[in-house]
């Protein structure tokens, strides 16, 4: 027994949704969430931070602090599924499962029913670490190019948290109960509510696959 997770779909409980990454509305809808996003942060910080720098910033380019953009940018992609294989490891202990299925990475527990509380601290974990982590490196840089570059590296980490971040509002907002319980395959999660209790119905639910 875990308050983390269940091995198993308890009796009482029904499918309520289904998110798949490979499934093509699914990733229509996230691309267009996650491109909206980085392009009105990149305006904000355009508007806010580049634009009254634009000298400066010229001044300061390099091909090096390009290069080592691009490749950020990849690292960041893996510490950010490694930051929800982490909080899943330490709450379950289980197997991860941790793919590419482009456009999306995925990092998931595929054995598992996770409570709310388990599924709601994984999703939020890469957001709120990348989120402080170049915000601090934002302020402790001191050129505008480097702090530009990593103002878009934020954009961008904004922008791949999209998907969790629309988890974690499902978890916060919709399925409320702390009995809830998520699967998360990686690119697939399966949100189950319990059934109302109903002392006149004998219930055997099926959670479906
Ligand atoms: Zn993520």
């Amino acid at each position: 027994m875990s308050r983390f997770y269940e091995e198993k779909l308890p009796e009482g409980y029904s499918q309520a949704l289904v998110v798949d990454a490979a499934d093509r509305k699914t990733v229509l809808f996230m691309r267009r969430a996650a491109s909206l996003l980085s392009a009105a942060l990149f305006c904000v910080f355009f508007f806010l931070f580049a634009f009254p720098r634009i000298r400066e910033i010229r001044a300061g380019f390099s091909l090096f602090k390009c290069v080592v953009f691009v490749l950020s940018y990849y690292l960041y992609i893996v510490l950010h599924e490694l930051t929800h294989g982490l909080v899943y490891k330490l709450l379950t202990k289980r197997k991860l499962a941790f793919g590419f299925q482009p456009p999306v990475a995925y990092c998931g527990v595929p054995d598992l029913y996770l409570y709310r509380i388990t599924s709601l601290l994984s999703a939020a974990a890469p957001f709120t670490v990348f989120t402080v982590f170049f915000a601090v490196l934002f302020f402790l840089l001191n050129d505008p190019f480097s702090k530009s570059l990593v103002l878009a590296l934020l954009a961008l980490h904004a922008a791949g948290c999209t998907g969790d971040l629309y988890g974690a509002g499902l978890l916060l907002f919709k399925y409320t109960d702390p009995a809830s319980l998520r699967k998360d395959t990686g690119p697939k999660q399966i949100y189950y509510t319990k059934d109302p209790i109903r002392p006149d119905e004998t219930k055997q639910q099926e959670g479906g696959k």
